[in-house]
C-alpha cells in the first residue's frame, strides 16, 4: 500500500523545467467541438468602429455584401483637408454604405482659441457628413501642455468643444486609456506578453497617470455633457471588468459603448458577457476596428450568434493572448439592437 502511494504521489506531484522558446509552442487543441460559421449576419450589420483610409471603398463594399455588412463608420485618422477628402471619397463611393467620424486635430492647441478653432473644424466636417468625433488615447497618455504637463481629458478649456458637439448633434467617440495589461510590466506574469513584445510601444507601464485616472477623467467629462452622446469605444476599455463597465453605464445614461477589437476578452467570459449583453442591449454597438476581411467578420458573427466553444478571436497578427474563445448565442431582439438598431439612433442621416 505504502508502495502504491509512493508512485501515485510522485505520479501527481512530477513537474519539469521546460526549454521550449515561447513563440515555438503551437499546441492544438484536442476538442471535438460542432463548428457554426455564420456567412452572413442574421441582420444588416452596422460596424461602427473601423479605419478604411487605406482600403478601396470597392474592395471593402464586396465583403460587406458577401458577409451582410449593410454599413461601416469610417473613423478617418486624418485631420484637415485630408480627413474632409477621405470623408467625400467614401460618401461619393457608395451612398448610404459608409459614414464617417472625424478625428480630433490637436494642432494648435496651445492657443488661447483653440476650441474656437475646433468648433470651426467640426463645423467643417458637419459639412462633409461626418457623424462623430472622437478622442483617442493620446489624450491623457501622451499630449502635454506647453508647460510639459500632461493635458488632462478633463480639463475645463476643452469644455466648449464638447458643449459644440452637443449643439450639432454629434456624438464623441472616446478611446481613452488602453487593455489593463498595457499598463502592467511586460513580464512573465503579463497575459499580453507576446503582443506586447510585438508593439512595446503599446505599453504605458510606468505612466505617471493611472488607468483608473484616466477613465475618470473621461467620466467626469461625460458626466458635465448629458446633452451629449459618448461612445466607449472598445467596451470604453473595461472589457477586463464588466461590474464596473455597468457600474459607469449605470451612472452615465448618455455613455454607449462600441465592441470592437474586444471579443478577446468577451468572448473568455462567456456567461458574465451573454449577462452583460442580456442586460445593457440598448447600450451596445458592433464595430470590429479590424481591416474588413470576410473571416474577420465572420469571426464576430460566430462569436455574437452561436453557442460555439472554444475557438479563434478575431485579431490583429501578433493576437492579444493565448486563449480562445466561447459564442455567446444572443437571441434575436439584443441582436438587432446590437447590430443595427442602436447605430442608426446616433446615425440620423441613415433613418
Ligand atoms: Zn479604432
Amino acid at each position: 500500500m505504502a508502495e502504491l502511494n509512493d508512485k501515485f504521489v510522485s505520479m501527481v506531484t512530477a513537474t519539469a523545467h521546460v526549454d521550449l522558446r515561447l513563440s515555438d509552442f503551437q499546441p492544438r487543441s484536442c476538442l471535438s467541438l460542432d463548428e457554426h460559421t455564420v456567412l452572413t449576419s442574421r441582420f444588416p450589420a452596422i460596424d461602427y468602429h473601423n479605419h478604411l483610409d487605406s482600403t478601396d471603398p470597392r474592395e471593402v463594399l464586396a465583403i460587406m455584401d458577401r458577409c451582410g455588412v449593410e454599413h461601416v463608420v469610417n473613423i478617418t485618422m486624418q485631420v484637415g483637408q485630408a480627413a474632409l477628402d477621405m470623408m467625400d471619397r467614401f460618401h461619393k463611393a457608395a451612398p448610404g454604405r459608409f459614414s464617417s467620424i472625424g478625428w480630433m486635430d490637436w494642432s494648435g492647441a496651445g492657443r488661447s482659441d483653440f476650441a474656437a478653432v475646433t468648433i470651426e473644424r467640426l463645423k467643417r466636417m458637419v459639412d462633409h457628413g461626418a457623424c462623430g468625433i472622437k478622442f483617442w488615447k493620446d489624450l491623457g497618455l501622451t499630449l502635454r501642455n506647453s508647460d510639459g504637463k500632461l493635458l488632462r481629458i478633463d480639463d475645463e478649456r476643452f469644455a466648449p468643444i464638447f458643449a459644440a458637439c452637443g449643439e450639432l448633434g454629434l456624438p464623441v467617440m472616446f478611446h481613452t486609456a488602453d487593455p489593463t495589461a498595457f499598463f502592467d510590466p511586460i513580464d512573465q506574469f503579463n497575459e499580453r506578453y507576446e503582443e506586447l513584445a510585438a508593439h512595446p510601444d503599446w505599453s504605458f507601464h510606468g505612466s505617471p497617470v493611472s488607468k483608473r485616472e484616466l477613465l475618470e477623467q473621461r467620466n467626469r467629462v461625460i458626466a458635465r455633457h448629458p446633452e451629449v452622446t459618448f461612445v466607449g469605444a472598445h467596451c470604453a476599455e473595461c472589457s477586463e471588468d464588466l461590474r464596473f463597465l455597468a457600474q459607469q453605464l449605470d451612472a452615465l445614461p448618455n455613455l454607449q459603448v462600441d465592441i470592437s477589437a474586444r471579443t478577446p476578452e468577451l468572448g473568455r467570459q462567456p456567461y458574465s458577457t451573454r449577462e452583460f449583453f442580456l442586460k445593457y442591449s440598448d447600450r451596445i454597438l458592433f464595430g470590429t476596428d479590424l481591416l474588413p476581411d470576410d473571416n474577420m467578420y465572420r469571426l464576430y458573427f460566430r462569436f455574437l450568434e452561436t453557442a460555439d466553444e472554444y475557438f479563434e478571436y478575431p485579431s490583429h497578427a501578433s493576437r492579444q493572448g493565448r486563449w480562445n474563445i466561447y459564442g455567446i448565442f444572443l437571441p434575436d431582439d439584443v441582436l438587432r439592437k446590437v447590430y443595427r438598431e442602436n447605430a442608426l439612433k446616433l446615425m440620423p442621416h441613415l433613418r
